[in-house]
Parts: structure tokens; C-alpha cells; sequence
């Protein structure tokens, strides 16, 4: 198979939403994007062996490929709508590229979204996507405007992807990672920060506390645990949860006076309050006794 039977068979896809002008087959793509709308744009690249362990699954690893971008553009308040797709192969196998396109489009077509082109290399397995999305003007979440008194909360539960590092048995999150693309949407109006979790609790909270320029306090009894992270020793649970990566949940920010607003979502996936944001810079961490946390608390660096 050559780099054109590959795009045609496995990428192409006929269907295509009404606001991409061009798709596949040029030397680039055209889209119309809304009027009123800012652009967000994000890419992420998984290197094998890096972000992904050999024996993953061809499909779980296409499908995550796309989650991790589409939840940086959830953490944005963005709605998904185009991606582009840079894949290096070591080898043209079909039963590979018939799995990775599989899961990779399962979620493309959950939340709408259109692929219009990419690039297709030889070379040590790698996928780079870039996903782009919109918001209305001067509606984007960032992590820079979180305040003193703000109530933090999280999606979801953490370090379940964790534990699916070290136990094969639990690498449903691990693997098929939920973007919370709708939680994010449903924020733009009463969120004044948000990230997606992606190196952990811990470190990525403390992202949105220095761009903020403020401090937090959480507790780690509220912490949202899985009924299989409640079967693990205590503090273990709360070690994977606060500083494991790969969860992909959303942290955020809300004002005391919006937090009624969340109301109006409670169909959405659940989220939990673990804390308040203040004026004293620093992230401190109490156990359920009101004694601060020693655990290992950094998250994932490659550098
Ligand atoms: P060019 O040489 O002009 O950069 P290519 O030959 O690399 O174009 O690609 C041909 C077309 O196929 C382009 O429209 C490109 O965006 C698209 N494309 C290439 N690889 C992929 C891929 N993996 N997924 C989706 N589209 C792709
Ligand atoms: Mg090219």
C-alpha cells in the first residue's frame, strides 16, 4: 500500500459536516468557521513507547490520539470541529490502520468532528493531531482568571488511568479516556478557569493557580474515587489521584455566587468541590484530619 491508498482507504471519510468547504485531496483543507467565533486550535502528539506502551491496542490508540486533543479544547469551552491528522507508520498493516481508523473515527463522529487532512509518514510510530474548534468571542475558559474565594471542582473520578498503568486489568480509562466536552461548553459562562487533567491533580491545578497568580486549598476527602480506587489502600487511592497522569477529567474554577448555576447540568457527568482558591500562592493539600499531604505530589515531565 502506498501513502495514497492509505489516506483513500482508511482516513477519507464521505461524510463531512456542512461547514468544511474542502476536505482530503487538496493541498489543504478549507473550513467556514461561525461568525461571532473565536478559533481554538491544540495538537498533541503520542510517541510510542512515550505516551503509549507497545502492546496498547491499535483502536484504543487511535481513539485516544483524538480524546487528549479534544479534552484540551473541552478545558477551552471549545466546540470540536475539525482535525487534522500527521501519522508516522513503520510499516503500511492493514489490520493495524483498519483498528487505529476505527477508533479513531468512533469518537470523531460522537462529537461531530470532521477529518479534512493530515500527513503520512514512514518512520517510528508516532500520531500527531491537531484538533480545532470554536467559541464565541470573549467566551473562552482559560486558566488565568481564577480568584480568591473562587470553589474548585473536578469532573468525574481521578487515577483510575493511573492504576491502568501498573494493572492491566483496570485500562478502561487508561485507554478510552472521556473528553468532557460538554462540561466544558456548559462552563464558558460561569467557569473563570479551567484545565484538563492530564499530568495529574496536582501539578495541573497548580498550572491554573500560577497563571492565575492565586493559591489554593483542597482536601483529599472529598476527592472523587472510582469503587475500584475505594478498594485500594488509602493512601495509595489518593497518591494515583493526585499525581498520576492520563485522567483527562477537567479542573475549574466558579465564582460563589454562580455556583448555583451548575445546577441546571446535573445530567451531565458528575463533578465534585475539593477546595477553595486564595490568596496565598501555593497549592496546600489537608488529609481528611486536617494534616497536610506528604505523597509524591509532581506530575508527569519529559524534560
Ligand atoms: P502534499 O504533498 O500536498 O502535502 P500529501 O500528499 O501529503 O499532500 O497529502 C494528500 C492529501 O491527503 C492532503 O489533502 C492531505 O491533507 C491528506 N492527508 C495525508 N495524510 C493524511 C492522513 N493521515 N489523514 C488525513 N488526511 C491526510
Ligand atoms: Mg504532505
Amino acid at each position: 500500500m502506498n501513502e495514497f491508498s492509505i489516506i483513500k482507504r482508511f482516513f477519507a471519510s464521505t461524510h463531512l459536516r456542512s461547514d468544511v468547504n474542502l476536505g482530503i485531496g487538496d493541498d489543504a483543507a478549507l473550513v467556514t468557521p461561525p461568525p461571532g467565533h473565536s478559533l481554538a486550535i491544540t495538537t498533541d502528539t503520542l510517541v510510542a513507547g512515550v505516551h503509549f506502551a507497545a502492546e496498547t491496542p491499535p483502536h484504543a490508540i487511535g481513539y485516544k490520539s483524538l480524546a487528549v486533543n479534544l479534552s484540551d479544547l473541552a478545558a477551552m469551552g471549545a466546540t470540536p470541529a475539525w482535525i487534522t491528522l500527521a501519522l508516522t507508520l513503520p510499516e503500511p498493516n492493514v489490520a493495524w490502520l483498519e483498528a487505529f481508523s476505527a477508533g479513531l473515527f468512533q469518537l470523531a463522529e460522537k462529537y461531530q468532528v470532521s477529518l479534512i487532512g493530515g500527513d503520512t509518514t514512514r518512520g517510528p510510530l508516532a500520531i500527531t493531531i491537531q484538533a480545532i474548534g470554536f467559541t464565541p468571542i470573549g467566551y473562552a475558559i482559560t486558566r488565568g482568571k481564577a480568584v480568591p474565594g473562587d470553589a474548585i471542582f473536578v469532573t468525574g473520578c481521578l487515577g483510575d488511568a493511573g492504576l491502568g498503568l501498573s494493572t492491566p486489568a483496570h485500562r478502561d480509562k487508561l485507554y478510552y479516556p472521556e473528553p468532557r466536552i460538554d462540561w466544558g461548553i456548559a462552563l464558558r459562562d460561569i467557569a473563570t478557569a479551567a484545565i484538563d487533567i492530564s499530568d495529574g491533580l496536582a501539578a495541573d491545578l497548580t498550572h491554573i493557580l500560577n497563571s492565575s497568580h492565586v493559591g489554593a486549598n483542597i482536601n483529599t476527602s472529598f476527592i472523587p474515587l472510582s469503587s475500584t480506587l475505594q478498594t485500594l489502600p488509602r493512601d495509595k487511592a489518593i497518591d494515583l489521584a493526585l499525581t498520576s497522569g492520563d485522567d483527562y477529567e477537567l479542573c475549574f474554577t466558579v465564582p460563589a455566587a454562580k455556583k448555583a448555576l451548575l445546577d441546571e447540568y446535573n445530567k451531565l457527568s458528575p463533578i465534585t468541590c475539593i477546595g477553595e482558591i486564595t490568596a496565598t500562592p501555593g497549592l496546600i493539600i489537608v488529609d481528611e484530619d486536617g494534616n497536610e499531604w506528604h505523597g509524591k505530589s509532581s506530575g508527569y515531565q519529559h524534560f
